[in-house]
């Protein structure tokens, strides 16, 4: 790691009052030098209950946008712009108002992996950990689920709900090599796989438990296995090595997403320096999406 890279952002968060957040997926470099490193959901409430009035948030666009939406009176920085998620790009206002015109009767819940005004467009949001939980709780018996169709079918195979699902995915997710998992699971024969939903259920039958990251964390905290193959971006192997020295852990399936490296410590001095790019958002529509947000926190606590 560059000393002299760290000790500017070390000088800058202090001068700025800034606090530095950083997805689970994020390279090394960065996650070690964050204040606070979690999944998108974890990270927006810590956004949202810190004192600082500056946040950079490294990890992607869509979750620089729901820490604004939990905390609009901050300055929410993501230092590479261009850090999207084709995922949350996979679905557009227009279309899924014509989906909510064919199903008048089901409620929308929105995988927080979307965009801001879609968010807005949606009853409640969800996680990958909180999705079924979230999903059996709305007050109607039909669902539109988006905008991951793993997830979603993960979520319909568990609720009696009748739930139409969007055909979208996470291409780094629902790519998973599987015949790497299987030499994986053949090399290491005593390691628990851990797979993410965002995974292909033909990956779910392979796992020993299918989970978001923050799941994957407790899993491995309650665990009595030494040895874990992680299914889900690579990033992840990096935190839970750094999490728990005295277990091993490998990544399964080549999951890398490009958007999660786009950020290095130069543009975060830049962001800070700078105080951009920030994250801007229409008020109208972060008011109708932290209600979706809201609605979620209300039903997960
Ligand atoms: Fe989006 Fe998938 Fe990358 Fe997550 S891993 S940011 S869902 S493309």
């Amino acid at each position: 790691m560059d000393l002299e890279l760290v000790s500017e952002i070390l000088r800058l968060k202090e001068e700025k009052d800034a606090v530095i957040l950083a997805h689970s997926y994020q390279p090394p470099d960065i996650q070690d030098i964050a204040d606070h490193v979690g999944d998108s959901l974890q990270l927006s409430r810590t956004a949202a209950s810190t004192g600082s009035s500056v946040i950079v948030f490294c990890g992607v666009r869509f979750m620089a946008e729901t820490a604004h939406i939990l905390s609009p009176e901050k300055t929410v920085l993501l230092p590479e712009p261009d850090a999207g998620c084709p995922l949350a790009d996979c679905i557009e206002v227009p279309a899924l108002l014509s989906m909510q015109e064919v199903y008048p009767d089901a409620l929308t819940v929105l995988y927080v992996n979307s965009p801001a005004d879609v968010k807005a467009a949606s009853y409640a949001c969800c996680t990958s950990a909180n999705a079924l939980e979230v999903v059996k709780s709305v007050p109607s018996d039909e669902v539109i689920f988006a905008p991951d169709r793993n997830l979603g079918t993960f979520v319909s195979e568990r609720s009696d709900k009748k739930i139409h699902i969007w055909n979208g995915a996470c291409r780094c997710h629902a790519t998973a090599d599987i015949q790497n998992i299987r030499s994986a699971m053949e090399e290491w024969p005593d390691a628990e796989l851990l797979v993410h939903p965002e995974t292909s259920p033909e990956v779910w039958d392979l796992a020993n438990s299918v989970l978001g990251t923050g799941g994957m964390i407790r899993h491995v905290d309650q665990s009595d296995s030494r040895r874990f193959i992680i299914g889900t971006e690579e990033g992840m192997v990096y935190r839970l090595s750094t999490l728990f020295p005295d277990r091993e852990f490998r990544a399964g399936g080549k999951i890398y997403c490009s958007d999660m490296k786009k950020i290095d410590l130069q543009k975060i001095i830049v962001s800070l320096r700078e105080l951009e790019p920030a994250i801007r958002l229409d008020p109208d529509i972060r008011e109708k999406a932290y209600t979706a947000v809201a609605r979620m926190t209300e039903i997960t606590g």
